[in-house]
């Protein structure tokens, strides 16, 4: 083409709209006749235009039929991922926990209570003692937790009368470390009553110059502590995910399909179960669908059900019959799992994801896209895929908040992280929650289905879910979408476009040709 027979410049839209948009519709990428299932790595979605900044992109996301969160995260139930640390850690950042059922009901129990009493800032089972406690017991718990300021009760316990408080200062230049607390505590306290918010008990501590603050009824018992150390971690949590007019955070948890799984649930939502989880790694079954009818039955809307997993429409649509208020889709993709090699069952997830959520929003069911999330990357293309969340196990598993203590090989600070088929999580105690997933409480031979390993320490998910909010944004700035509504919508209206990426691209798409290089992924 000579430059006398350019076209029009100012004509480039219109020829591109006779033309057509590059790329392929979602529902071209995902033909299965000449793809075969696809996963995350296997596509790339096209860029669009651009004309807002990254920060006003919404992320919120409705998960259940019923509940919608400011962030469409989740994290797995699984031991060495969720109890309540995380649980109340996810749901301040905006997502949801799910705590895992490989516990004895107390305990699980347990946990759900501490995520529906959390009040951000306040210590609502500080440590107490009696006043017959003495100067040496104070001194070990300064040498063991590594603090002082203990309040004295006259039960030792929480809702015990507040009789005074024990500092490093009282005990410091005594000799006779048998003293009881009682000759030694301060009894001149200040107090703050039952129901002040964090901002004025904040300030009561910043006037009184105390170290801690505690919080009594008004029968002057002992209901939680402030403590001044925690005063610069008191911040706002604009994200939080709560019912509204509610100051509680809303909470997960995963149960089993067995009938001992109703008792379980019911003792759950006695402590304020918003969603249950019903945990199976293949969830098309009798013993499912009865559980679900059953929970609808007993509970309505109050305690909605994510049910799964599953990976194909027809999975899908018996689960939607008995009322899932969402599925959790995924069969084989976890990092831990080894479940496609062992039972040849199991679906790409890429493909999984699409499947099941075109098929689950004509009846306005939420899909949740579990396992295989190894970048933002992977989450942004799960949205893409009509996931209204994702779930992540590998991604959150060695955070601060997740269970279980950091140790060393090789220099390199990790912490385990197993797959809940794993023999090692199968034989814990109660580790018949992790049996019933892979219904093989019965077997006189445990089949593995996941492995057990480690994982490199990730610092607090304080920041790193920020870091996924932040990433996250920009991916959907890139593709042109100012929420996660839109970019369905124009995934669904074939506006958003996608291309297949084969073996070289993957690899031109990762770091290449370098000596060598140190990955950063956020500061
Ligand atoms: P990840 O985020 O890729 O590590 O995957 C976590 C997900 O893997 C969980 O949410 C479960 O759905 C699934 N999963 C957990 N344990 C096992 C297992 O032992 N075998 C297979 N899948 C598992």
């Amino acid at each position: 083409m000579s430059s006398g027979e350019y076209l029009d410049a100012s004509k480039a839209t219109e020829v591109l709209s006779k033309m057509g948009p590059d790329g392929l519709s979602v529902e071209e990428l995902m033909d299965l006749q000449h793809s075969g299932g696809l996963t995350y790595n296997d596509f790339l979605i096209l860029p669009g235009y651009i004309d807002f900044p990254a920060h006003v992109v919404g992320l919120e996301s409705k998960i259940t039929k019923k509940i919608t969160i400011k962030t469409p995260f989740m994290s797995s139930p699984m031991d060495t991922v969720t109890e309540a640390d995380m649980a109340i850690n996810m749901a301040l950042l905006g997502g949801i926990g799910v705590i895992h059922h490989n516990c004895s009901i107390e305990q699980q129990v347990e946990m759900v209570r501490k995520v529906k009493t959390f009040e951000n800032g306040f210590i609502v089972d500080p440590l107490i003692l009696t006043p017959e406690h003495t100067v040496n017991d104070v001194r070990e718990i300064k040498l063991t937790k590594g603090f002082c300021g203990i309040p004295i009760t006259d039960t030792g316990k929480l809702k015990g009368k507040l009789l005074g408080i024990v500092t490093a200062r009282d005990i410091q230049f005594l000799d006779d470390g048998s003293q009881p607390l009682k000759d030694v505590m301060t009894t001149d306290l200040v107090t703050a009553k039952e129901g002040v918010t964090l901002n004025e008990a904040n300030q009561i501590l910043k006037t009184s110059k105390k170290g801690k603050l505690p919080i009594v009824n008004e029968q002057n018992e002992l209901v939680a502590i402030l403590a001044r150390s925690d005063l610069l971690k008191n911040q706002d949590f604009p994200l939080a995910s709560k019912k509204d007019h509610s100051k509680q955070l809303l909470c997960a948890a995963a149960i089993g399909t067995r009938p001992e799984d109703k008792l379980r649930l019911t003792k759950l939502a006695e402590a304020g179960l918003d969603i249950v989880v019903l945990d199976s790694s293949q969830g098309n079954s009798i013993y499912q669908i009865e559980m679900i009818k059953f929970i609808k039955n007993k509970y309505g809307d109050s305690v909605q059900v994510i049910a799964g997993n599953v990976v194909t429409r027809g999975q899908a649509a018996s689960l939607i019959e008995a009322g899932a208020d969402a599925l959790r889709i995924g069969m084989g993709s976890g990092s831990i799992c080894i479940t496609q090699e062992v039972m040849a069952v199991g679906r790409p997830q890429g493909t999984s994801v699409f499947k099941v959520a075109q098929f689950a929003r004509q009846f306005g069911v939420p899909c949740i896209a579990d396992g295989g999330i190894a970048n933002i990357g992977h989450i942004t293309k799960a949205l893409a895929l009509g996931a209204s969340a994702v779930m992540m196990g590998g991604l959150l598993a060695g955070t601060l908040e997740s269970p279980g203590e950091y140790f060393y090989h090789e220099g390199k600070r990790l912490k385990r992280y197993r797959g809940m088929g794993s023999l090692d999580a199968m034989e814990r105690t109660h580790g018949e929650g992790s049996q019933s997933r892979y219904f093989s409480e019965n077997d006189v031979i445990k089949v593995a289905q996941g492995v057990a390993g480690a994982v490199v320490d990730k610092g607090s998910i304080r920041k790193f879910v920020p870091y996924l909010i932040t990433g996250l944004q920009h991916g959907l700035q890139d593709i042109g979408v100012k929420s996660l509504d839109d970019l369905r919508e124009d995934v669904y209206n074939h506006v958003v476009r996608f291309e297949k990426r084969t073996a070289a691209a993957q690899v031109e798409g990762g770091v290449h040709g370098l000596h060598s290089y140190e990955k950063r992924l956020y500061s």
